[in-house]
């Protein structure tokens, strides 16, 4: 039996399910959380199915999470989708089921549950949800709802289609989600929207990002200069990928500083490998979008000089 079949024999079994995702979710965590939720609803109209995590605010307009009790883990199926290791799922009940699937793309670096279904080659875990509707789309019904949650989180992982991980088939699956018709373009508005106090901070990226000759570049944000911008942590997310628009630069950190004083990383590239920098500072995921922890300053200093070190290998290599 192929681990998909595994996968759906325990889907038809449990009549409860609960969906989680990793913290701080991006529209590809909460894309194939709720996209797969959406399936499975419409498909096993008779099942509890319920999404839990954090609800953030700016990203409800892709749907809301639901209250469960403890004891519905009881006798329920646990599915945790696109969270590569159990530190970072959302909501520690995970572990309280009776039975645990993990679905995901990131590299299995942290192999947890009791059946493990990881597509490292996947753009993004929603096209992997896509994948198994159709595997069994005899028995499943994917409507136009659950479509638009998986293309935010197509679109929200492959960067627009711009990064390596967009493949023929992610094209292809995306041309199925259209069938559907949903709203594709209240979708792409959404996604390609910023607030104004994203957007000033954007300026203030571009003007102060530190660029070595190399190709690496950093910016260090404290939570001065966040609350100059009126932003949080969480606000960041739509500054990341900015530097990679500079065509000098082939990997970047952003440092941004919590209430704790240490620091969120947020490592991305365009060619040297990034991930293994970001598992030696307490961090991990994908060779080109990584994410890490530095206590102080030291560490970001050992970070910069680590992150220089690959852009210049890189460029030697080359
Ligand atoms: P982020 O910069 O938080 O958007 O993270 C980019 C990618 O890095 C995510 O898709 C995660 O796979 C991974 N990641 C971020 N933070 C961590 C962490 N602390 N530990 C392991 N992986 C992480």
């Amino acid at each position: 039996m192929s681990t998909l079949d595994e996968i759906f024999e325990k889907i038809k079994k449990y009549n409860r399910i609960v969906i989680h995702r990793h913290q701080r979710p991006d529209p590809d965590a909460i894309g194939s959380q709720i996209g797969l939720a959406t399936i499975l609803r419409d498909s096993f109209p008779f099942k509890q199915i319920k999404v839990v995590g954090k609800q953030i605010d700016g990203l409800s307009w892709l749907g809301t999470v639901d209250e469960v009790d403890n004891d519905f883990y009881d006798d329920a199926l646990v599915i945790v989708v696109d969270t590569a290791n159990p530190p970072r799922v959302d909501d520690r009940r995970y572990e309280n089921g009776d039975y645990l699937i993990k679905i995901d793309h990131h590299p299995n670096d942290d192999p947890y549950g009791d059946i493990m279904w990881v597509e490292e080659d996947a753009s993004s875990s929603s096209e992997l949800v896509y994948d198994f509707y159709e595997q069994f789309k005899d028995e499943l019904k994917l409507s136009a709802e659950a479509a638009r949650l998986l293309y935010a989180g197509i679109v929200g992982d492959t960067g627009r289609f711009l990064y390596p991980a967009t493949s023929a088939h992610t094209h292809e699956v995306v041309a199925r989600l259209m069938d559907t018709k949903f709203d594709m373009v209240a979708v792409n508005q959404k996604m390609d929207s910023m607030s104004e106090a994203v957007a000033r901070l954007s300026a203030y990226v571009f003007e102060n990002l530190q660029v070595e000759t190399n190709g690496a570049a950093h910016i260090i944000l404290t939570n001065e200069i966040l609350e100059q911008f009126k932003l949080q942590d969480a606000g960041t997310a739509g500054i990341v990928s900015l530097p990679g628009k500079i065509d000098t630069v082939s990997c970047w950190a952003i440092f941004v500083e919590q209430q704790d004083h240490s620091y969120r990383v947020r490592l991305r590239s365009k060619g040297p490998v990034i991930n293994e920098l970001a598992k030696k500072h307490d961090g991990g995921g994908h060779p080109l979008a990584s994410g890490a922890k530095a206590a102080d300053t030291n560490e970001i200093n050992d970070i910069i000089t680590e992150l220089n070190e690959l852009a210049v290998k890189y460029g030697e290599n080359k």
